[in-house]
């Protein structure tokens, strides 16, 4: 019978393989000129990483949670995963509520 591997092993594999393909798009961001990180900020701020349309932010407690206008993508912001990953069950249903149609 095959052993189902734990919830930590699973945990520690994908932490892992963030990093190793963080390092191969860090090579590829040492190529990039400063010009063109520049350029390319101007171009992506505040739009869709999905479809490119339009992000409008929204403050819920302490996060700003931006969503397309388009697509109804919901971006979070470096940490804020971990602010919604402690949000009791009616805090996250009260967060989606805010961006019910
Ligand atoms: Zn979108």
């Amino acid at each position: 019978m095959a052993m189902k591997p734990s919830e930590k092993e699973e945990e520690y594999f994908a932490r892992m393989e963030f990093e190793r393909k963080r390092k191969i798009e860090e090579e590829k961001h040492g190529k990039l000129l400063a010009e063109e990180k520049k350029r390319l900020k101007e171009l992506h701020f505040m739009k869709c990483p999905k479809c490119g349309m339009e992000l409008i932010e929204i403050d819920y407690r302490a996060m700003k949670v931006d969503k397309c206008s388009d697509c109804e993508g919901i971006w979070l912001d470096a940490g804020e995963l971990e602010t919604v990953s402690r949000l009791e069950k009616t805090g996250l249903e009260k967060l989606f509520t805010v961006f019910k149609k």
